[in-house]
């Protein structure tokens, strides 16, 4: 039996696979790699890959290499090299030795492609891409040969030689591994290997003209580090064969062994590279690491930690079946990760002005009638309250001035309540200000329009830290000085995506245009945004939220958890992101 909180041992069927060929000793030592395209930056789905990678790795004694599949050098750039290092640092990972590049290997992997040709096991094909692809065949129907399917070797070095030293332009010809044009699996039909592309590559330069295909450099990358279990998700099922067959006409002893898992899909998330790009061009956020982003660079700057992350990815595990996580389960992860560790505050997000009309007679006499529990000092005009920072954690003391003016959050004062209502009404004009006195409600003003623009109250000057006699006041609000607490910009989080019955399983309309054009992408990232995935609020907070390093998080009380914002934070103008919400929604099983 495990308690939500505790995690079963992970015994997933990789696990049991690792620890199998441990016993065996079919492996002495193990040793996996995690092999993203540096075409954008790493997302939700990718931390699943990574915690597995490096997890397995740490958990067997192993290492993990962090390999970057830079085959397709005009969707690439240094830029996404660095953020992806920089990602999986901060998730907490190494990666053995040195970052490793499938162009490192462009030498040896075009070697073997001549030795393929050599062996009368790859051709040239100068058919159009249209044309190979027409020929390829169906489900139903045979491909059919190519008319350089049986060249002789000798032409087909030369012709290779050729598209090597630049004589093809790009699409002019191909190298094709000779397989079965009627092979059940449409893999496994003379996969292209080798293509031509006249393009500069960030880590080759312009050394080469032609680029090997991901099919083709995977598996003898992994073969050529030694890796001993390739890891990767389903799609890649039936890519196995062709990765088994190259590895073996290459020809080595101890071939790596492909085992595929279930991608992570996650409801009203989207995790795809190409997608998430989309979004960046198309302006729907500020870039990559948009708080709203699922991107890691995007979670670690909404405050997303890294504790969390790796906990979402536990309780998720490893399986062979596809579904989609409940998105409440990340938030209850992250949530988790920072109930116990971070700092408490005052923000009012939505102000309504308090004039407290009785503020100098009654805190005059504080010293007199507090409890001896509440510290505080009054310096004339502002009563200086000190509290902890954390109700539990030695993590220090802050001081919060209450003054004669205050906000309150306007959602605290309801002129009609609604049924079950119960903070702050003329019916029930009585309410605890959290850290500090009762407070009472005596009059509300509103403007033409029928909005509450300012409260008049009164304290009850026995109730600093102590019950009201006669009476039980129920509820307790959250408030910041109107004169000392300091403006900020505070943002709240929606999916950027709707929430919509027809449409909550985006991971299916996904697949739907996983081949589609951008101009269908763009459509449907249209009609599926969400308007209020971005909320501004201009909310005051207590000063010594205000002092906050940038990246420092709190729980702003009652409200949600947030952080300071990584780039835009300033003492002068505090900007603060939502992290997630208070209250869970979510129970894991
Ligand atoms: P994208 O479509 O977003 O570009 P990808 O699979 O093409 O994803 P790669 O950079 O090629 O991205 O992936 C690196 C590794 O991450 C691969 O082993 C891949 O299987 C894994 N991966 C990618 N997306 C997911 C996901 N949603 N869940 C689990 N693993 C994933
Ligand atoms: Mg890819």
């Amino acid at each position: 039996m495990t308690t939500a909180n505790e995690l079963p041992e992970k015994n997933d069927f990789i696990r049991i696979i690792i620890r199998d060929d441990l016993q065996s000793g079919k492996h002495e030592s193990i040793l996996t790699r995690f092999p993203p395209e540096p075409n954008g930056y790493l997302h939700i789905g990718h931390v699943k890959s990574i915690c597995l990678n490096f997890g397995v790795a740490g958990e067997f004694d192993g290492a993990c290499n962090l390999r970057f599949d830079d085959t397709n050098p005009t969707a690439e750039k240094q830029d996404y090299v660095d953020g992806i290092k920089e990602d999986v640092k901060w998730l907490g990972f190494d990666w053995a030795g040195d970052v490793r590049y499938a162009s490192s290997y462009f030498d040896q992997l075009h070697a073997w492609a001549v030795q393929l040709i050599k062996q009368g096991d790859a051709y040239v094909d100068l058919q159009s891409i249209d044309e190979i692809r027409a020929n390829r065949g169906s489900f139903t129907e045979v491909g059919k040969p190519s008319p350089q399917r049986e060249e002789s070797v000798e032409v087909n070095l030369a012709r290779f030689d050729d598209m090597k030293n630049g004589k093809y332009p790009d699409g002019g010809a191909v190298l094709r591994a000779k397989i079965d044009m009627a092979h059940p699996n449409m893999n496994m039909r003379d996969p292209v290997i080798y293509r031509v592309m006249h393009a500069h590559h960030h880590q080759t330069g312009d050394d080469w003209c032609i680029y090997p295909m991901y099919d083709f450099a995977h598996p003898l990358s992994d073969a050529l580090e030694g890796i001993t279990h390739s890891l990767c998700t389903l799609e890649f099922e039936d890519h196995r064969p062709f990765y088994d067959w190259v590895i073996e006409k290459v020809g080595f002893d101890n071939p790596p062994n492909q085992y595929e898992f279930s991608r992570l899909n996650i409801d009203h998330t989207l995790t795809s590279k190409r997608k998430l790009k989309r979004l960046v061009d198309m302006g729907v956020v500020s870039g990559w690491d948009d708080p709203r982003m699922p991107t890691v660079a995007g979670m670690r700057r909404r405050g997303y930690t890294p504790e969390g992350l790796r906990d979402f990815c536990e309780r998720v595990g490893i399986t062979k079946s596809d579904g989609v996580v409940d998105h409440r389960m990340l938030e209850f992860s992250v949530r988790k990760s920072l109930e116990d560790t971070t700092a408490r505050g005052m923000a009012v997000l939505r102000p309504l002005k308090v004039t407290i009309t009785n503020f100098d007679e009654a805190v005059a006499k504080f010293d007199e009638l507090k409890n001896p529990k509440t510290v505080a000092d009054f310096d004339g005009e502002v009563l200086w309250l000190t509290q902890p920072k954390h109700p539990s954690l030695e993590v220090g003391e802050r001081r919060i001035p209450f003054t004669k003016t205050i906000y309150i959050d306007q959602t605290d004062f309801e002129v009609v309540p609604p049924a079950g209502y119960k903070r702050l009404s003329p019916e029930n004009p009585e309410i605890r200000l959290r850290n500090s006195y009762v407070l009472k409600v005596n009059e509300h003003k509103v403007d033409d329009a029928g909005q509450v623009v300012e409260l008049i109250a009164t304290i009850d000057e026995n109730t600093l830290g102590n019950n009201p006699e006669g009476r039980k006041v129920k509820g307790v609000i959250h408030w910041v000085s109107a004169s000392h607490g300091v403006d900020a910009v505070v943002r709240l989080y929606e999916h950027l995506l709707l929430e919509d019955d027809e449409i909550s399983d985006v991971s299916l309309h996904e697949k739907e245009i996983i081949d589609a054009d951008t101009d269908a992408d763009t459509l449907w990232i249209k009609q599926h945004l969400n308007p209020n995935s971005l909320t501004i609020c201009q909310a005051v907070v207590e000063p010594d939220l205000a002092k906050a390093a940038a990246g420092e998080r709190f729980q702003f009380e009652r409200e949600s958890y947030f952080i300071a914002d990584a780039i835009e934070h300033h003492a002068d103008l505090p900007v603060f992101n939502q992290i997630v919400g208070l209250k869970d929604s979510f129970k894991p099983e």
